[in-house]
């Protein structure tokens, strides 16, 4: 389940709100109706935070999926490149689009923004 953390514009609180699925995460924000759960207030705006913080030199491999999973949605993107970089290594050089959403990924660039480019690889 994605979870992201907002900071309400208007009450200046941080809350962090959870979607069914990805699509549900789009649709809510192409919609704007996110909503502050302390002053019901639609302007949000995200907040990216290590929800997972990678000591130097963590072992992706060893990590189990619902850790991967931790990672994913903690939402930064270099810290996914290197998981995918580390984990994927053999399927990154067999599979060029592999190669490139992790090369785009430890670049920094948002997973969201790479899925649309390259179609929508990414499912629940
Ligand atoms: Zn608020």
């Amino acid at each position: 389940m994605p979870a992201y953390d907002y900071r309400c514009n208007s009450c200046g609180r941080k809350s962090t709100l959870f979607y069914k699925s990805y699509k549900d995460y789009d649709a809510a924000t192409a919609a704007q109706s996110s909503a502050c759960p302390h002053c019901g207030s639609h302007d949000l705006t995200r907040v990216i935070n290590r929800v997972t913080i990678a000591k130097p030199g963590r072992n992706y491999s060893s990590m189990n999926s619902q850790e991967m999973l931790s990672v994913l949605e903690g939402g930064n993107s270099r810290e996914v490149g290197d998981m995918f970089h580390e984990v994927g290594g053999d399927a990154a050089a067999s599979d060029p689009a592999f190669g490139e959403i992790t090369d785009r990924l430890r670049k920094g660039d948002a997973p969201e923004k790479i899925d649309r480019d390259l179609g929508g690889t990414t499912t629940e």
